[in-house]
């Protein structure tokens, strides 16, 4: 059976990144950008006054006692219609290019304004004093983001002052969720003897959508070869295909099989872990010549939960081109002992804070794998390695962020 690495190593290698395409700038959060940006201007566009104040040559105000004659005001927005000649100033507000012949801008609490003139306490004036010079933060023909950043509201604010509306990135995975089980009820229905609710699809949902997908949820298929393969071939029309429940060892267990009359290549069946070990992984090369990848999650919620959040969301960072494509762990300290006896790598709902001496985890009491009450609690799962361990407080643990 292959270990949790082995399986994202064959996750890595299936999937492609999808093709760039063009986005409108409001679309983009979250999404990796697929172009180089050169800036096409200088920033500031024009030196730039950085306090509310008056605009002056340095030189005439080096005795703190100097008084000038105010000769006109600028407002952001505002070019000046004259030069600041010796002896001049123009009161200017933060933004406001600097008029010709001044060289520093005085704050307007530094002023004492006597009508048409104007005095400064306290500092002699050195040329460039809250002045930001023109090109400063960025000149044009830099490289200001590059191809594979993946964009965030500094990114987005930074190409809309460039005026790029619309950039090239590689799109949102969409996403098909198809639950299974003949047991299953919709969410707003009352379950009869012996059925449950499909609680699956909306945490699923929730899981792909944080992770910046579209996402086409396609209902309940029955455990019946025809409605699955019937649904199966719906959701082949997306990136990716995410089924839960009928992959495990039941008489109903029909996932796999109907994959594969649908032509979709199983590449994996069964992973090491716990819980989750019956998760399935497979591609389809459509006809458009795209290909799709598609998960059988494991019914109970949990293994539902921690395979998506392990394996389909390295597909999905794999499709969109973030970095790194595998889930990354971070070191943290036990806060209580934890026992744990098992010969697979458990991954256990746990609490995640961060600490004086760094970050500090608690593992949750659960009641396994269809307990999902407990993850209410969690914000993390924290991986125990295979074997029998009791672990003290203080102990250093691989924690997965949830
Ligand atoms: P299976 O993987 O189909 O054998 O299902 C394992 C367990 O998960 C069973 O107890 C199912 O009732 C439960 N289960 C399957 N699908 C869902 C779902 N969509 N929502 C909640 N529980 C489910
Ligand atoms: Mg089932």
């Amino acid at each position: 059976m292959l270990t949790v690495e082995q399986a994202l190593d064959q996750i890595a290698a299936a999937v492609r990144p999808l093709p760039a395409r063009r986005s409108p700038l409001a679309d983009a959060l979250g999404l990796v950008l697929a172009e180089n940006i050169v800036s096409d201007s200088d920033s500031p566009p024009f030196d730039k006054a950085l306090m509310d104040g008056f605009a002056v040559r340095a030189a005439d105000v080096l005795r703190a006692d100097s008084s000038l004659n105010i000769v006109g005001e600028l407002t952001a927005g505002q070019i000046a219609d004259r030069p600041v000649g010796p002896g001049e100033t123009m009161q200017i507000m933060t933004g406001a290019p600097i008029p010709a012949g001044a060289d520093a801008v005085l704050r307007i609490e530094d002023a004492v304004i006597d009508g048409e003139t104007v005095r400064f306490v306290g500092i002699p004036a050195q040329p460039g004093r809250n002045i930001l010079r023109r090109g400063a933060a960025m000149r044009a023909g830099d490289v200001v983001l590059s191809a594979g950043r993946r964009l965030r509201a500094q990114e987005l604010g930074l190409l809309a002052e460039l005026g790029r509306a619309e950039i090239s990135v590689l799109p949102r995975p969409s996403v098909a969720l198809l639950a299974t089980g003949d047991e299953l009820v919709p969410v707003d229905q009352v379950p009869g003897p012996g059925q449950i609710r499909n609680s699956n699809e909306t945490m699923l949902q929730a899981q792909v959508a944080r992770a910046g997908c579209r996402v086409v949820p396609l209902g309940i298929a029955r455990d019946n070869e025809r409605i699955l393969e019937q649904k199966i071939r719906a959701g082949l029309e997306h990136d990716v295909l995410c089924l839960s429940g009928g992959v495990s060892m039941g008489k109903l267990d029909l996932v796999p099989a109907a994959l594969a009359r649908c032509g979709v290549r199983e590449v994996f069946h069964k992973v090491h872990l716990k819980p989750g070990k019956p998760v399935w992984f497979g591609v389809y090369d459509a006809p458009d010549g795209r290909r799709r990848c598609i998960f059988g999650l494991p019914g109970n919620p949990v293994s539902s939960m921690v395979c998506c959040e392990l394996f389909v969301q390295t597909a999905i960072r794999a499709l969109s081109g973030q970095t790194p494509i595998r889930p990354a762990p971070v070191s943290a300290r036990l806060v209580t002992t934890h026992s744990h006896h098992d010969d697979r790598p458990t991954f256990v709902p746990s609490h995640l804070e961060s600490g004086l001496d760094g970050p500090r985890v608690t593992p949750l009491g659960w009641k396994g794998s269809a307990d999902l009450r407990s993850t209410v609690a969690a914000n993390a799962m924290t991986l125990f390695p295979p074997g029998d361990k009791d672990y003290a407080a203080g102990d250093v643990v691989d924690v997965y962020a949830w």
